[in-house]
């Protein structure tokens, strides 16, 4: 049976449970999962756009038999959350401080919004078809993406209603099916200011939305990155099998130790400029080491060593 989109594909990853995996519509942007706890159906983030949440919905129908009554909100970031609307009177979860994050980072006037998103997309054409257009096929990979990604976006807008958790949890929430439990939990705030993930003891899978990204570099300019290298060691104790990252393919848990080498080099690298008084412009210059050199969402590299210098003070040249 195949529940496919156009905007993305699923993946079992566990009986009665997937991963839904971006494509390179835009319309996603990030990963979902859809899973069936016996005698109801939860979805784990809904996407970027209502569009790509209605294909989700959909394939939740399709693959478990019923209407998803629970949805989680992994984290505020707008690709994980832009889809609630298709969900209806299902009950939409997160943490209390990403309910707060949703309602205040969400974008209030549409039209402001729409003409930045106009004004990204014309200077990506500029680089995709310009006389300097990037011929680093990873460069044009990711100016490719980004577009379709600012495109989508914009398309979702005349449709685009925010829709908000209606129910929130401080640390640890068990949602108790009749044939699995589910655990929601929160070690705080690592990729955002607080980051949800979900786990599935009975199939030892981990749902980690953005707490775990593979193959990508990944926006670490927006959380805590030293408390995300300690989040994602104390989610090992868990004893995950596999993991579904919040971008990228699923993979086995070990690979959360490349992922942790990773952001603990960009925490260093900061730690270093900032204790040499390097520039934000040398900063982001630093090369990007060979373990990573073939990861997409290149740009992501050098704007969170951006995001990050410039939250210790660096000068900027
Ligand atoms: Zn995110």
């Amino acid at each position: 049976m195949s529940a496919d989109s156009a905007h993305f594909r699923l993946e079992e990853v566990a009986p009665g449970a997937w991963a839904a995996l971006a494509g390179e519509t835009g319309a996603c942007v990030s990963n979902a999962g859809i899973i069936d706890l016996g005698d109801q159906t939860l979805v784990f983030d809904t996407f970027m756009t209502p569009e790509a949440g209605a294909d989700l919905r959909s394939a939740a129908e399709r693959m478990t038999g019923r209407s998803p009554a629970l949805v989680v909100n992994s984290h505020h970031h707008g690709d994980h959350v832009r889809g609630n609307q298709a969900f209806g009177q299902a009950t939409i979860i997160s943490t209390d401080r990403t309910a707060e994050l949703i309602a205040d980072t969400s974008p209030g006037d549409l039209e402001a919004y729409e003409a930045q998103l106009t004004e990204w997309i014309a200077s990506l054409d500029r680089k995709l078809v310009g006389s300097d257009r990037a011929s680093d096929p990873l460069v044009h990979q990711d100016l490719e993406l980004s577009r379709a990604m600012a495109r989508s976006i914009v398309a979702s807008l005349p449709d685009l209603t925010i829709t908000l958790p209606t129910s929130t949890f401080a640390d640890e929430l068990m949602v108790e099916g009749s044939a699995r439990t589910a655990k929601l939990i929160t070690y705080g705030g690592g990729h955002t200011d607080s980051d949800t993930f979900l786990f599935l003891p009975d199939a030892s899978v981990l749902f980690a939305g953005d707490l775990v990204w593979v193959g990508n570099h990944p926006w670490a300019g927006d959380g805590h990155p030293d408390d995300w290298v300690s989040i994602i060691y104390r989610m090992k104790e868990l004893s995950p099998a596999s993991v579904v990252p919040g971008h990228g393919t699923v993979a086995n848990y070990e690979y959360a130790g490349i992922f942790t080498r990773y952001l603990t080099f960009l925490c260093d690298m900061v730690k270093q400029a900032e204790a040499t008084s390097t520039s934000l412009t040398k900063l982001a210059e630093t090369p990007i080491p060979p373990e990573y050199a073939d990861w997409g969402s290149v740009s992501r590299y050098r704007s969170s060593l951006e995001s990050l210098g410039s939250r210790v003070g660096l000068p900027p040249d």
